[in-house]
């Protein structure tokens, strides 16, 4: 079978995790702070904070912007579930961009008339959650315009995107917005096996991230309101959780961030491999916008022939290529449509649901792999 994700691991990535199973932290110990160390050092942002996955740290980069009841908070439709879940876990509304239809990323010509209708109704979101599709970057300098213009807050949906870059940013700068999230689940760029960081520049917000990682608990002297008791001493001032990120997980994922650009050069190959390779089929391949490098977690395309999207997949499942589609729109998710969205509410996502299928693409994706990947197609589309 050929996956169409998966992950990389290396003698270095085996021995760092052994490293940590015979020393005397599995948890709460140095790889943590050192990964975190690592990814700033990487990005450029100031802080970051590690959590055991990017749902997590979607939770509480919401909670951090003092996400609430009352509250709205908008994301794609074309994005994994958790990507709108996290609004909800604050007790917020939630609401959907709808995007454009090439890249399938949050459209910002869509973001405005949105922005434009809710202030007249008083319905202004206090956070956005842009998602860059497939690891290619979302308009962000767009977004971020109408950020400053509404007054929300932007949380970048990173999951896809770690090792990419836009307008000559590092994605996880948070150039164009508060707060970063990258996933290391395995089937994305780097892998801590589950794991996610939120990044930000923000020290107020770093402050924030840091007690709802674990149980709303504050430690610094600065920090109490109560008296000293002695060094026993701590805290709690929020209702935080065990979103812990254990050293286990750490060390893998430093160790992997160590091979980051080398996983995003042979995913960039390979790219540029089915671009030349199905140019004459019919079908377009989802792009990164001009000016931006992709990490290219996922290559995707649009298929003419949207009728036959469901046989084609399922001929080259049956032929043992893992093809996939991503995503189906969040709106339509039963959970979702019990709460007032409906069918028609997001006509490009959904039309751009009906062309996607996404190809096998990861580092050590062979030659031979890649080239059955394209012929079994080629068969199919003939
Ligand atoms: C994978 C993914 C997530 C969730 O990541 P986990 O680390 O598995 O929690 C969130 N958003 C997007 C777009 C993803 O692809």
């Amino acid at each position: 079978m050929i996956p169409y994700g998966r992950q990389d691991i290396s003698q270095d990535d085996i021995d760092a995790v052994v490293e940590v199973l015979q020393s005397d932290w599995l948890t709460q110990g140095p790889k943590v702070p050192a990964f975190e160390q690592a990814l700033c050092d990487y990005s450029g942002a100031k802080f970051a904070v590690a959590v055991n996955s990017a749902t997590s740290a979607l939770h509480i980069a919401c909670l951090a912007l003092g996400v609430g009841p009352g509250d709205r908070v908008w994301t794609s439709p074309i994005t994994f579930v958790a990507s709108a879940n996290c609004a909800l876990y604050c007790g917020a509304q939630v609401d959907f961009v709808d995007v454009n239809p090439e890249t399938g990323n949050m459209s910002p010509e869509a973001l405005r008339a949105k922005l434009i209708e809710a202030k007249r109704q008083g319905t202004l979101p206090k956070v956005v959650i842009p998602v860059h599709l497939c690891g290619h970057s979302c308009d962000m300098a767009a977004i971020a315009a109408l950020g400053d213009e509404y007054g929300f807050k932007i949380i970048e949906d990173a999951a896809h995107a770690i090792g990419s870059r836009h307008d000559g940013h590092i994605l996880g700068s948070c150039h164009y917005s508060d707060i970063t999230v990258f996933s290391f689940h395995p089937v994305k760029v780097i892998t801590s096996a589950e794991g996610g960081m939120a990044m930000t520049n923000c020290a107020d917000i770093e402050a924030k991230l840091v007690a709802y990682r674990s149980h709303g608990i504050v430690k610094g002297p600065n920090e109490m309101v109560r008296p000293d008791e002695g060094g026993w001493y701590y805290e709690q001032h929020e209702l935080g959780f065990n979103y812990r990120m254990t050293d286990l997980h750490a060390a893998l994922g430093l160790s992997q961030l160590s091979r980051l650009d080398h996983f995003v050069a042979e995913r960039n190959r390979l790219a540029v491999i089915y671009d030349s390779k199905l140019s004459d089929l019919p079908l377009t391949p989802v792009d990164p916008i001009p000016g931006s490098e992709s990490a290219r977690h996922l290559y995707m395309i649009r298929l003419h022939q949207i009728e036959r999207r469901r046989e084609i997949f399922d001929t080259l499942r049956a032929k043992g290529i893992q093809v996939h589609v991503h995503y189906f729109p969040v709106h339509l998710q039963p959970y979702y449509l019990e709460r007032g969205f409906k069918e028609g509410d997001f006509v490009h996502a959904e039309a751009f649901y009906q062309q996607i299928l996404t190809l096998p693409l990861y580092p050590t994706l062979t030659a031979s792999d890649q080239q059955r990947v394209i012929d079994e197609l080629a068969t199919c589309l003939a």
